[in-house]
Parts: structure tokens; C-alpha cells; sequence
């Protein structure tokens, strides 16, 4: 059987900083399902979440690092209800302080997490070079094919690196080359990239990985223009041909759901009215709205959706937003409870709330999903499978998971003129056999990770046939 090591920073239930943690906790599940053995390194936090699970110390790791040895004890958990061995890396000054917003003064992430890289290839040499592949994921894991190269030469499993958010790079100094120990002239890209004052580590890992992928086909296909790329375009499309796209899948267990597709009509109806009133929302029969999403202007389409908000009242909608981010767009969407007009009609919730979110996803008709750029998303799938209808920029992940008048709506330029046209669209749709028929299309849309677990394996198989070509 095949064995995968999966390195990251964070893997959910037991570290879960964002969407990378919940892709972690769920692909090996699925993975042990296809017959991968695959295994979860990251670093062990204070604020790791370990219950009353079983964690032991499996070994000790002696890491030279920044000129000085350090130690890393390595402990062994499994991933809750599963099979799968997770290996906790312990250090005391590099990572005691991470994994919360944040961070020592004296220690920035990008040392942290170069540090993480150096114990990951320790790690891999003390387990006998036993794993088939080394699956990277995000800046974070950066250096680890060329540590992995320095260390093992040919004989170095293959490695696969996934972008989930290329804007997140990690830019680093240049002494962190230094305090891996590696000298100028021995890597190429390291030189070229070090170049400009400072170490870029996902350009390391998508330069330096034998394979390549992103979270969606579409955001594989997008990170290869300007528009997208932005100044890492040209050196993604280098890798054209070693460059490939897998959706991300959702793990239904989170999302508790007590209807279906055949009988949602009064359970939803039944979520509507409670929502109404808690958010004191007219209670008619209107059209609800819902945005619920980390508040980034860079990313979400904050600017476009804004100013459509006064047009879905007017054409007799609601809006409900939960969000929580940037202070001044917190402030903006705020001020919407107060406007002349809009009241009773808009309810702007800025708290991080579980809960309430799984409430507004059952209760709302519609999910509005404006982001500029979205990798993969998986908003747009809990909403398709509590019943609401997303409405998507076709761009990414959303791309790839709403096909229009199918099971949501979707606009091309990201602009409010084309998101509002997709909203009259969904207007025109509410309460008529078409809107059921859309909403059972949705309900049904598999994004379980059976299916993305599957295209992993393949990829895996191929990254480490190709890989084992290339020393032949
Ligand atoms: P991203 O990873 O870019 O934040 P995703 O669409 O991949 O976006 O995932 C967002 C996740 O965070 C969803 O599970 C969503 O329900 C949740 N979420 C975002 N904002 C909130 C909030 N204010 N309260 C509760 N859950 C939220």
C-alpha cells in the first residue's frame, strides 16, 4: 500500500486555524478509505485541542538549526474516528507561541515554519525514508523537497505540492537559507529567489516539488495569468504540464441537517420564521440573501456586493450577513442596520458564530458568493446542501462546483451590475417549480471527498512513477 506523509500547519479537530485545517482533518479519512496510508505531520501547539485522545512520544529529533541543535519530541495521536497516525512536532521556542493570531516577537512565522521544514526531512530519515511521497501543503512547507534532496539525494520520496491560497506566500529573510544550513550555489532557484532580499517559500515549493496542484481545475488554470498569478504567473506556468487542479470536498459529518432533498420545503420554512424573528426581520415571505464569510476586501467582493444591498430590498428581498475581518468593512456593513429604508429588511451580524451560521444557511434562500478570486470555497457547498441556492462569480472552486440554472446562479465580470443581474435572475425563480427543481439539483450535488480523494491517489501514483523516472 501506498505511504503518504501529508504536512501542514494545521489540522482540524486538533489545530484549526481555517479552511487548510478542515482539508487536512478530512483527506486522509478518505484517503484510508482508497487504500492510501496516509499520515499528518504538523507542529504541536499549546492550543492543539487533544481532549482525552491517546498522545504518546514516540521518538526524539535532534535539529541543527540557525547554528544551534535543537530538540523536537515527536508525539503520535490518531485523527478522531479514524486510523490515521498523526505526528505532532514539539519544540518549545519555535513553536510554543503558534498557532493563534499571535506570534512571539523575536520569532516571525517564516522561521517557525522553516524550522517545522528542517524536522519534517528529520522526521522522514528517522522513519528509514519509509514513505512513497511527501505531500506539501502551502508556504508553510515550503523547503522541504530541497531539504529532502540535500538530505536523501534521489532516494528522497517524491513530493506533490498543493496550493490552497497563492496570495499567502511567506516571505522570509535570507539567513533562513543559512540556518538550514544551506550554502550559496547549492540550489538554483534558492540563489535566484534570494536575489530580490528575501526567501519566497511557496516559490520554493512550486518550483522545487517534482508535481504541482491547486484546490480546484479552475484556480490551477486561473494562477498561470497575470491577473491571478500576479508576479508568480510566469514561474507557475514553468511548471505547465506538471500543473493540475483537484476540488476540494466537504466533510458532511460537520454540517448537522435533519431534512433532505424530499422534504425540506417545511423544515426550511420552519428555520426561516425562527431566524426571522431572532434577527427581527419583517416576517414575510420574501426572498432571503445570506453572505456569511470571513470579512477580506481583497478576496470576497465586499466592494460590489455593498452596493447591491439596497437593490435587493427594493426588489423585496432581505439580506443577512455573518461575518467577522477588516475593522472598516465590519464598520461599513454595519452602518446598513441603521439606513433609512433598509429596515427590518437587513440584518448584519459582524460575530464568528458556527451556530448561527448552520441557522442562516438552513433558513436562507440564497447564498451570495461575489469573491474576486475564490481557490476553492466551501461556502458555496454547505449552502447547496442546506437547500440554498448559491450565487457565485464564475471564478475557481465556484466555478467548478455551480453550474448556472442548474443547482445555483453564477455572473462572469466581477462587477455589481453582473452580481445584481444574477440576483433578478434569482428573483425571477423564487417560489416557482423551477426553484424546487434547483433546489433538489443542489441537495444532490455530491462534494463528499470520496470522489476528490480518489484523484489524489491517481496524482499520487503518477508523481511517484514520474519521480522514480527520473533517475532511471
Ligand atoms: P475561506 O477559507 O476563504 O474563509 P471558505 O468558503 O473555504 O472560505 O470557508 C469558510 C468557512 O468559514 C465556512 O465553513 C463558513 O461557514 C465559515 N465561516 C466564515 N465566516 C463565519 C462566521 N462569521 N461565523 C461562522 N462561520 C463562518
Amino acid at each position: 500500500m501506498m505511504k503518504v506523509l501529508i504536512a501542514a500547519s494545521e489540522v482540524a479537530p486538533i489545530v484549526k486555524l481555517g479552511g487548510l485545517g478542515d482539508v487536512i482533518g478530512s483527506l486522509p479519512k478518505a484517503l484510508e478509505k482508497v487504500g492510501v496510508n496516509a499520515d499528518v505531520v504538523v507542529p504541536f501547539f499549546d492550543n492543539a485541542k487533544l481532549e482525552d485522545r491517546d498522545v504518546y512520544k514516540s521518538l526524539d529529533l535532534n535539529i541543527p538549526f540557525g547554528g544551534e541543535n535543537n530538540q523536537v519530541e515527536v508525539y503520535k495521536t490518531k485523527l478522531p474516528g479514524t486510523n490515521v497516525d498523526v505526528f505532532l512536532l514539539k519544540n518549545y521556542k519555535y513553536f510554543s507561541k503558534g498557532g493563534r493570531e499571535a506570534f512571539a516577537n523575536n520569532i516571525s512565522e517564516t522561521e517557525m515554519f522553516t524550522f517545522f521544514d528542517m524536522a519534517v526531512v528529520e522526521y522522514v530519515k528517522s522513519e528509514f525514508n519509509t514513505y512513497d511521497l511527501v505531500h506539501c501543503n502551502d508556504w508553510h512547507t515550503g523547503l522541504i523537497t530541497h531539504l529532502l534532496n540535500d538530505e536523501l539525494g534521489l532516494e528522497r520520496p517524491a513530493t506533490l505540492f498543493t496550493i490552497h491560497n497563492l496570495l499567502y506566500q511567506g516571505k522570509g529573510g535570507v539567513d533562513l537559507v543559512k540556518d538550514v544550513g544551506i550554502y550559496p550555489g547549492e540550489h538554483r532557484l534558492i540563489d535566484w529567489d534570494v536575489s530580490d532580499g528575501d526567501l519566497n517559500l511557496i516559490l520554493q515549493g512550486i518550483t522545487s516539488s517534482d508535481y504541482v496542484n491547486a484546490v480546484s481545475p479552475t484556480y490551477a488554470r486561473e494562477i498561470v495569468t497575470q491577473e491571478f498569478g500576479k508576479e508568480l504567473s510566469e514561474v507557475i506556468k514553468g511548471r505547465e504540464g506538471r500543473l493540475t487542479g483537484i476540488l476540494n470536498g466537504i466533510d458532511y459529518s460537520q454540517f448537522p441537517r435533519n431534512y433532505d432533498s424530499g422534504n425540506y420545503t417545511s423544515a426550511k420554512k420552519s428555520y426561516k420564521e425562527d431566524i426571522q424573528k431572532e434577527l427581527k426581520l419583517e416576517n414575510f415571505r420574501k426572498p432571503t440573501f445570506a453572505f456569511i464569510s470571513r470579512l477580506d476586501a481583497n478576496q470576497k467582493g465586499l466592494d460590489i456586493l455593498i452596493k447591491i444591498v439596497p437593490e435587493i430590498v427594493k426588489n423585496g428581498g432581505q439580506f443577512v450577513l455573518l461575518g467577522t475581518g477588516d475593522k472598516e468593512w465590519e464598520a461599513n456593513f454595519a452602518k446598513l442596520n441603521e439606513k433609512e429604508g433598509l429596515e427590518g429588511n437587513v440584518s448584519v451580524n459582524i460575530k464568528f458564530d458556527v451556530e448561527l451560521a448552520n441557522q442562516i444557511y438552513a433558513a436562507s434562500d440564497f447564498l451570495l458568493v461575489p469573491s474576486k478570486y475564490e481557490p476553492c470555497g466551501l461556502i458555496q457547498m454547505i449552502g447547496m446542501w442546506y437547500g440554498s441556492l448559491p450565487i457565485v462569480h464564475e471564478v475557481g472552486g465556484l466555478k467548478d462546483s455551480v453550474t448556472d440554472g442548474v443547482n445555483g446562479f453564477s455572473f462572469d465580470t466581477y462587477s455589481s451590475g453582473r452580481l445584481l443581474s444574477a440576483v433578478q435572475r434569482a428573483f425571477k425563480v423564487y417560489g416557482t417549480h423551477l426553484m424546487d427543481s434547483m433546489i433538489e439539483n443542489a441537495m444532490k450535488t455530491d462534494f463528499s471527498w470520496d470522489k476528490s480523494a480518489l484523484e489524489y491517489k491517481i496524482l499520487y501514483e503518477k508523481v511517484v512513477k514520474l519521480h522514480e523516472e527520473s533517475f532511471i
